[in-house]
């Protein structure tokens, strides 16, 4: 087992990955930026290193910096988080030739995956049900217009680099194909530098669900069930769930047994998610992440596993920790990510906490790198905190979650908690009817 892991991020993921290193008696090494000198993951970890000034770009992104720190530091392994560096396969190349662990996959699957063209071919290959649409990239608006004319419209265009809900567009009817051709084309190669397009089927009303996997990178892959994650906001997650709202424990084995046998099949290594859309009964593969998810407690809870310490220790060479058979869901968690953001437009609102108080007791977990008097930085994003619950069924999760809303202060800047306790009087919510449009349309009548 490692003795030091350096933790390449900040905020409350890095706190996340600090409290699992330090139930393992392994010490921990935080970097920061010159913004972050005061932050939670600095006073946390056992050791800290400044890797430069404020913009990701020159701190947090910074591969020499960081490979740099590890030396300084003698640290063995580098966890990643989510975000920054987990899913840029040059820098687990440079580990790779460093000798250092990255924990987390192969930078060959993190390649394959990264790339969602390449992702879509190698998961129908490995038998994962895909939205239908064309055979790899469009080249051209001719190609488009007859792949679109074959699986009929709405059809989205994919930048086959894109992430974080950029890089999409929809395209109605073919009079609109033209326009979300080169919008699509033109947003992946400016904010990811590959023009690259493909086009997919534009589901009416589906769910988002996500199967969360785990392999050892030996050959032995399990699943974790989905989450739910429909509540979204310009195709950001908001709130999710496990397990799912409309999910039962047969579909779920189905899907979960079909993505955990890719995973054993490729020899992937660590935590994955495998996202989904799903709509009448059927899962349709949207693409896959290489790591840790923001939403990944909703799954701890449930299934009463520590994601990040097995992710530690199947980058120490260990098996997993559990086997198939003994992972069962109990209960029901809901997650809200709550973000220093001003209502109704969600902009950013960093600034000074003058109060904090965190919510407590049974079923309660804050994932959060908050406290009384500290400034959030204007420079990245603005997830403040994650607040998580569990209960016996949903019905007591939603009430959980109700009364440590209550509970929660957080002076000094908005967030969007009111969002949240506005959201759990909907009966939709308590019902848990809700597909991945529901939240858009709901925002257009609600937020004034
Ligand atoms: P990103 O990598 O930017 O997160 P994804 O491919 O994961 O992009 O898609 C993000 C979200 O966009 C999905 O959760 C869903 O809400 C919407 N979306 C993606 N593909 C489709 C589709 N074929 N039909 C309808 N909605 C889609």
């Amino acid at each position: 087992m490692f003795d030091k892991i350096l933790i390449a991020n900040r905020g409350e993921i890095a706190l996340r990955v600090i409290r699992a290193c330090r139930e393992m008696g392994i010490r921990s090494v935080a970097v920061h930026s010159t913004a972050d000198a005061d932050a939670m993951h600095v006073r946390m970890a056992d050791e800290a290193v400044c890797i430069g000034p404020p913009a990701g770009t020159e701190s947090y992104l910074r591969v020499s910096a960081i490979v740099s720190a590890c030396e300084i530091t003698g640290a063995q392994a580098i966890h990643p988080g989510y975000g920054f560096l987990s899913e840029n396969q040059n820098f687990v190349q440079i580990l790779e030739d460093h000798g250092i662990t990255f924990i987390g996959p192969s930078s060959e699957h993190i390649r394959i995956m990264g790339d969602k063209i390449t992702a879509k071919d190698t998961m129908k290959a490995l038998g994962v049900p895909c939205v239908p649409g064309s055979d790899g990239g469009v080249p051209d608006l001719e190609t488009a217009r007859s792949v679109a004319e074959e699986i009929g419209y709405p059809v989205i265009i994919k930048a086959t680099a894109g992430g974080g809900g950029r890089g999409m567009k929809l395209a109605r009817s073919a009079a609109e194909l033209d326009e979300a051709f080169r919008t699509a084309r033109s947003e992946g190669k400016a904010a990811f530098g590959n023009a690259e397009v493909y086009l997919e089927k534009y589901l009416g009303k589906p769910r988002h669900i996500e199967i969360q996997v785990f392999g050892d990178g030996k050959g032995r892959a399990v699943h974790l069930g989905e989450r739910d994650c429909s509540l979204q906001r310009r195709h950001q997650k908001v709130l999710e769930e496990a397990p799912g709202p409309v999910i039962d424990a047969e579909t779920r084995a189905r899907i979960g047994e079909t993505c955990a046998k890719a995973m054993a099949d490729i020899n992937y290594a660590g935590a994955g998610t495998v996202e989904f859309l799903y709509e009448n009964g059927e899962f349709f593969f949207i693409e896959m992440n290489t790591r840790l998810q923001v939403e990944h407690p909703v799954t701890e809870a449930v299934f009463g596993v520590d994601l990040v310490r097995e992710q530690i220790r199947v980058a120490a060479g260990l098996p997993m920790s559990f086997v198939q058979e003994e992972l069962t869901p109990r209960g029901h968690a809901l997650e809200v990510r709550i973000n220093a953001e001003k209502l109704p437009n969600f902009a950013p609102c960093p600034g000074r906490i003058t109060q904090y108080h965190a919510p407590g007791g049974l079923g309660v977990r804050i994932d959060s790198a908050l406290y009384d008097g500290y400034s959030i930085p204007p420079y990245y994003d603005s997830l403040i905190g994650k607040l998580i619950v569990h209960g016996r069924d949903r019905p007591e999760a939603l009430a959980r979650l109700h009364r440590a809303l209550g509970e929660l202060i957080v002076d000094g800047v908005h967030t969007t908690v009111p969002l949240f306790e506005a959201l759990l009087k909907e009966p939709d919510i308590q019902q848990g009817d809700y597909d991945i449009h529901w939240l858009e349309h709901w925002l257009e009548t609600h937020l004034e």
